[in-house]
């Protein structure tokens, strides 16, 4: 399928025709065929993106145990439908109606939660705290110097941590996929 553009669509943020949505079909590994949207509204600048299976999997749950620097490198497909968690550091990021999907790495899904973080005004000391001892948290995450988890679940089944260069003949389909990087 070539790549499809759909002008002039009703921004759900501001309310003006001024979407402009690019949709792709690809084919993923682990997900199978996929439909992947992108839209931006010139008006508000609202962006959206999303990653839609073509097939119905159910709902799954991925983990993903980082305990060496490489696995930082994981690939992460988190449809707007998907939770991540770290319960290590108690990060998480919840699906909702302004949740953006995205395709990164494990360092990227650190990245995101930091820059969300930064954006944090703390309202009283204790927070003020918490949110310092979390970015020190995610430093050292980063630098590989931290063992954690991190959890994607999905009501949907969209969503999962696969490593990356995977080849897609490796891919489960259906129940609860095994241990991965072991
Ligand atoms: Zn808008």
């Amino acid at each position: 399928m070539e790549p499809q553009v759909i002008e002039d669509a009703l921004c759900p943020a501001c309310g003006k025709k001024t979407l402009r949505t690019v949709v792709v079909e690809k084919e993923l590994p682990h997900f199978g065929r996929a439909v992947i949207m992108t839209s931006k509204c010139r008006s508000c600048g609202y962006t959206h993106t999303d990653v839609i299976e073509l097939e119905d999997r159910g709902h799954k749950t991925d983990r993903l145990d980082v305990d060496a620097p490489e696995k930082l490198n994981y690939v992460v497909v988190r449809a707007s439908s998907g939770r991540l968690e770290i319960p290590e550091s108690g990060l998480e990021l919840h699906p909702g109606p302004f949740s953006n999907g995205f395709i990164t790495t494990v360092e990227g899904v650190l990245d995101r939660f930091e820059d969300a973080l930064r954006k944090v005004i703390p309202e009283t000391e204790e927070a003020r705290k918490r949110k310092e001892e979390l970015l020190e948290w995610i430093k050292r995450a980063k630098d590989g110097k931290e063992r954690f988890t991190l959890i994607l679940e999905d009501p949907r089944g969209v969503s999962g941590i696969i490593p990356p260069g995977d080849v897609p003949s490796l891919r489960e389909r259906g129940e609860s996929p095994p241990p991965r990087g072991q």
